[in-house]
């Protein structure tokens, strides 16, 4: 690689830079830290590109969304370490937030929180960087981030240029935007957030409402529910350093109103809730129900308190979680007929 070589790293371990720690070795590594550098990203690129035409980009920003079902990830990896944000604008009810896409997520949402701006304290301790939020559109506890995105910017790591997406262009849908399926050498590198000043409780989850139904008005803040958020989350998920995961493992599938009634007959305590275009079956119930909840098969398994998430018991390959998640969509879909979608991008 010349001269260049010194900066852009080569055969780079990747078991630490992804929460389910599966091993993966990059070929081409490189870690940005200022806005400046990504010029010469796109130059290593155009290096790499010259000597083989099929070269990929994989942007990894914490790992804790993506299957690396690979040991060797043939591609250009660049970690966005960008940092920082701040006030675009704002007016006496809304201000606009700035944030580079390297800022962690949970870090981010409590800042907004302690200044008092609201839109996603239900957001809150969320594994992930800025940059990847709106690429699968996260969301939970009744709150999906795109809701709150009002623009963000792009580094073509391919052409070398710039370009902005509003929120509309982002075509955020369930765990799902542009970036997902598409643009594949697009790599988000700052988000403008549009959050309220006035704050309003979604208590629109059950677990959340209990949390606060006795609580005085005064007390209810963006910054406790972003608290109480992250109690509950943590009270249910397992910590990836001590267990490797990636969340939740399948998409929760939809269904018509009249598959659901079917449903609902023979399994009266089916869970399920309403959406736009049908009716959301959890898949978590789903998995549970198939006997897979805590059911371990050598170095992987569902996690014993939340059937959805698969987890690695340390020292598991790619092969096994690929065939484990196999097991459970067979045994899913031989029980219900319902095929379940896998959450985390699945990087060949
Ligand atoms: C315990 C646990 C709980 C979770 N809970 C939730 C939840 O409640 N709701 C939810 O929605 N998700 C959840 N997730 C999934 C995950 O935290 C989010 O999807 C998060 O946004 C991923 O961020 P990341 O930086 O780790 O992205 P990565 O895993 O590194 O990347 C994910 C995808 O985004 C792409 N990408 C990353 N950064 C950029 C960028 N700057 N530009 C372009 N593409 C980029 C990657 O190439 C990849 O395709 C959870 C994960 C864990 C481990």
């Amino acid at each position: 690689m010349g001269k260049i070589s010194t900066v852009l790293r080569h055969d780079v371990p990747l078991e630490d830079k992804n929460t389910l720690h599966l091993n993966a070795v990059a070929k081409n590594f490189y870690k940005i830290h200022k806005f400046g550098e990504l010029k010469m990203v796109h130059k290593f690129y155009r290096q790499l590109y010259k000597e083989d035409k099929q070269i990929k980009l994989l942007v990894i920003g914490e790992g804790s969304n993506i299957v690396l079902a690979n040991q060797d990830i043939n591609a250009l990896v660049v970690c966005p370490a960008l940092k920082g944000f701040y006030i675009e604008r704002q007016n006496k009810d809304e201000v606009f937030v700035n944030c580079s896409a390297g800022e962690k997520w949970r870090d981010f949402v409590i800042k907004c929180c302690q200044n008092g701006w609201s839109g996603l304290e239900n957001l809150a301790g969320i594994y992930g960087t800025v940059g990847a939020a709106p690429v699968q559109n996260i969301g939970a506890y009744g709150e999906q981030v795109g809701d709150w995105i009002y623009k963000l910017k792009t580094y073509n790591v391919k052409t070398g240029k710039y370009k902005v997406y509003t929120a509309e262009k982002c075509r955020f849908a369930y765990r799902s935007s542009v970036f997902k399926t598409k643009h594949p050498f697009e790599m988000i590198t700052s988000v403008t957030f549009r959050l309220n000043k006035h704050f309003i409780l979604n208590d629109s989850y059950a677990a959340l409402a209990a949390k606060f139904r006795d609580v005085p008005d005064y007390q209810i803040t963006p910054l406790n529910v972003a608290k109480a958020v992250t109690e509950i989350r943590n009270s249910k998920l397992p910590d990836v350093n001590v267990l490797g995961n990636a969340g939740s493992f399948f998409k929760n599938p939809l269904v018509s109103k009249e598959r659901y009634e079917e449903l609902k007959k023979k399994y009266p305590d089916i869970s399920a809730f309403d959406d736009d275009k049908g009716v959301k079956i959890s898949a978590g119930w789903l998995i549970e129900k198939c006997g897979f909840k805590g059911k371990r098969k050598g170095n992987v398994g569902m996690y014993e308190k939340q059937a959805l998430v698969l987890v690695n018991y340390g020292g598991a390959t790619y092969q096994e979680v690929l065939s484990y998640a196999e097991d459970v969509k067979k045994a899913v879909f031989d029980t219900f007929n319902i095929e379940l979608e896998a959450e985390p991008k699945i990087i060949e």
